[in-house]
């Protein structure tokens, strides 16, 4: 079994793999402007976040009924047990869905179905958090929070993502304002093509407890002291960035670099089905590249328990950091 871990950054959407996807589109009756899950997968050749975005938003019309949410999570809930998971807090983008005419409700209530069971099927905790798109409106994005109100038992936290640059955390000062007074967990996601700047901004005018991706951070010595000393998780997506050339080859990548500079970085998969991999093979991938040590793999899996908002079960986050200096890396695999 590979070591356990937690994933914290891991959009529901991006793990819509070509076979489901075929599948629900011949259930709902959709047409993909694909011959079979081959030409599908050829498809998948990015050349920055936005040619990758451009297709994983035509996917989503796939995606029409609370069962396609729930399989689509009990999918990656499958996969990612296998890989070690033993906590995972779940981005899902509601704007791309009720844009396309799905109620939120729908969305949430479907991926709930699925998050309901998944510590008994598949020995996961998770958390669900609702992401922004940057690239819409900051009255969008006020609407949509307005929107989850009913079901906010559900929702633990807000994130923004989608196309950053041009699009700065400031942005949406208001609706981080609001999901404040709501008692939400607050992310986002900077630094990834957008500058550091964007990463100070996503702390101070934001309030984030986390920075997802923040890689550019690097290029600001001061911003990584502040982000050492203050110890703000930053979510890694190490085969995310090779994919969507924010790095040339993972041996490039500065996951190394930061955890030398004592950051707090976690490794997770971002959008596994159009990214080569789920969070462990990002593991074994960063492991083999960088040349990781077996103390460095598991500080990185204590991180992620660590990073994770665990706060209101600290009994659990104890559980898991135990099981993760309980492992033997030499016993496995
Ligand atoms: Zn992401």
């Amino acid at each position: 079994m590979p070591v356990p871990k937690a994933e914290l950054h891991l959009h529901i959407e991006g793990t819509l793999e070509p076979e489901l996807a075929f599948a629900l589109a011949a259930r709902n009756g959709v047409t993909l402007p694909y011959a079979d899950t081959d030409a599908l997968r050829e498809a998948y050749r990015f050349s920055d976040l936005q040619s990758f975005l451009d297709l994983y938003y035509e996917l989503m019309a796939v995606l029409r009924t609370a069962e396609d949410f729930t399989e689509l999570a009990d999918a990656y809930l499958e996969r990612a047990a296998a890989q070690g998971v033993r906590h995972a807090e779940i981005f899902f983008d509601p704007q791309a869905h009720t844009a396309r005419g799905i109620p939120i409700g729908v969305v949430i209530e479907g991926l709930g179905a699925s998050l309901d069971r998944a510590e008994e099927r598949y020995g996961i905790s998770t958390r669900l958090i609702l992401c922004f798109l940057r690239d819409e409106s900051a009255e969008s994005a006020l609407a949509t929070l307005e929107a989850a109100k009913p079901y906010l038992h559900r929702i633990t936290g807000v994130g923004l993502d989608s196309a950053e640059v041009g699009h700065p955390p400031a942005k949406f000062r208001e609706v981080y304002e609001e999901a404040a007074r709501l008692g939400l967990r607050r992310v986002a996601h900077a630094g990834e093509e957008g500058p550091a700047a964007y990463v100070r901004e996503a702390l101070d005018v934001l309030g984030v407890e986390r920075i997802d991706h923040g890689l550019r951070c690097m290029e600001d010595p001061s911003l990584v002291d502040r982000l050492a000393r203050e110890r703000v998780p930053l979510t890694l997506c190490p085969f995310s960035n090779v994919r969507l050339r924010v790095v040339d080859t993972l041996a490039e990548h500065p996951l190394r670099t930061m955890m030398s500079a004592g950051l707090l970085v976690t490794v997770n998969s971002d959008d596994p089905a159009y990214f080569g991999g789920y969070v462990g093979d990002n593991f074994d991938g960063v492991r083999d590249a960088l040349g990781l040590t077996e103390d460095q793999l598991r500080e990185l899996a204590r991180n992620s328990f660590e990073a994770s908002f665990l706060e209101d079960d600290e009994a659990r986050r104890a559980r898991y950091l135990a099981e993760v200096e309980a492992y033997r890396f030499d016993a496995a695999e």
